[in-house]
């Protein structure tokens, strides 16, 4: 009866609620994603732990799942944190324990919950030419990453010296009146920290943190496309127990002057002078590896396509090729010397086509009149 949960902290049902946190420190430690990096099994458990301590960890929550179990906290709209991603039940982790997973969850009690001034991930744009992207490249990036201000010690406050909220006299929150009721919001002043300082530290402003610049190289995989985002761990900002977030780079391509790319596929244009759509000819075509020869034959028509298979874009996640795909532009010269013109008409003749122009267009003329009756 009603005893996963108790289960899955390995307490009995008669634990004390510091037994229960006990335990899902213990838990929520050893399967910290931090710790088991890409391991699906250890996120899991991770993740039912989470969800165990949510509602065993709350007085209210255990009552109702004791008597009713999940369905009774169902009917309390109480969701389960499965289909969390790992970075809300990391936030969740760290609400509970006052941050810092690398401190060893410090002092007992963890005190107040610090309230971070900036997100650990950072994120910067690249821009990539269509080559470098179809082939992968090594790139220099330099980023920004923010970390606490040394001077200041993170607080904003000169020499480190911080004092009650005057705003909120410390409690984060002011309250207004209205009518009968009592609202409170956060303070608009200390943003719910309770704290000011007396003075702005000069070095960061007040802000509690610098920013810095740096630079790395990274690896673009061959094949990534507009859009991509990579992940470069351990670069993005630091926090004041030396902690890094990830860095993101969102990537775009810039076009390219001869090949159009949709998907894995790549599209040219060969365009072709009448004559050799009419008689047939090898035309040199470029590829994304060189050049290569498409054979035309007799009587192509505009627009048509060839397909060369697998001389497209590597596929940056299965690695696999995309196609060519060649479109034939049939052009016409706009003007002709009298050889040419010679030529031409001694053609046109030849198709028995001399005098088309009187023959058919006084009939077509005839049709087009009907439309408007
Ligand atoms: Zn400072
Ligand atoms: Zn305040």
């Amino acid at each position: 009866m009603n005893s996963e949960y108790y289960g899955i902290l390995e307490v009995n049902k008669g634990a004390t609620a510091s037994e229960i946190k006990k335990a899902y420190r213990k838990l929520a430690l050893k399967y910290h994603p931090d710790r088991n990096e890409n391991d699906k099994g250890a996120e899991e458990k991770f993740k039912q732990v989470n969800e165990a301590y949510q509602v065993l960890g709350d007085k209210e929550k255990r009552g109702i799942y004791d008597k009713y179990g999940k369905k009774g906290l169902d009917s309390q709209g109480f969701q389960g944190y499965s289909d969390m991603n790992m970075d809300d039940l990391g936030s969740i982790f760290e609400s509970i324990f006052g941050g810092a997973f690398n401190s060893g969850f410090g002092g007992a009690g963890g005190g107040r919950q610090k309230k971070r001034k900036y997100p650990l991930d950072s994120a910067i744009e690249l821009e990539l030419d269509f080559k470098d992207a179809v082939n992968g490249c090594k790139k220099d990036i330099k980023y920004t990453f923010k970390e606490p201000c040394n001077e200041c010690d993170g607080t904003g406050a000169e020499d480190g010296h911080i004092d009650k909220c005057s705003e909120c006299q410390g409690k984060g929150q002011v309250f207004y009146k209205q009518g009968f009721m009592t609202f409170s919001q956060t303070c608009p002043k200390c943003h719910g920290e309770g704290t000011s300082a007396v003075r702005k530290c000069k070095s960061c402003v007040g802000k509690g943190f610098v920013e810095d610049l740096n630079s790395t190289t990274v690896d673009i995989p061959a094949g990534i496309d507009n859009g991509n985002r990579m992940r470069v761990s351990g670069k993005g900002n630091v926090d004041e127990y030396g902690r890094s977030g990830d860095l993101y780079i969102e990537i775009s391509i810039k076009e390219d002057d001869v090949f159009v790319r949709h998907d894995d596929d790549i599209y040219i244009e060969v365009p072709i002078l009448f004559t050799q759509a009419a008689l047939g000819a090898d035309v040199i075509i470029p590829t994304l590896t060189g050049e290569m020869t498409l054979s035309l034959k007799t009587g192509t028509m505009d627009k048509q396509q060839f397909i060369f298979k697998k001389e497209g874009i590597t596929n940056v996640h299965t690695k696999e090729k995309g196609n060519l795909v060649a479109q034939v532009k049939i052009t016409f010269p706009k003007t002709l010397n009298s050889l040419q013109r010679e030529l031409l008409e001694k053609l046109n003749i030849s198709f028995g086509k001399q005098n088309t122009h009187t023959d058919n267009i006084g009939e077509k003329i005839g049709k087009i009149k009907d439309w408007f009756k």
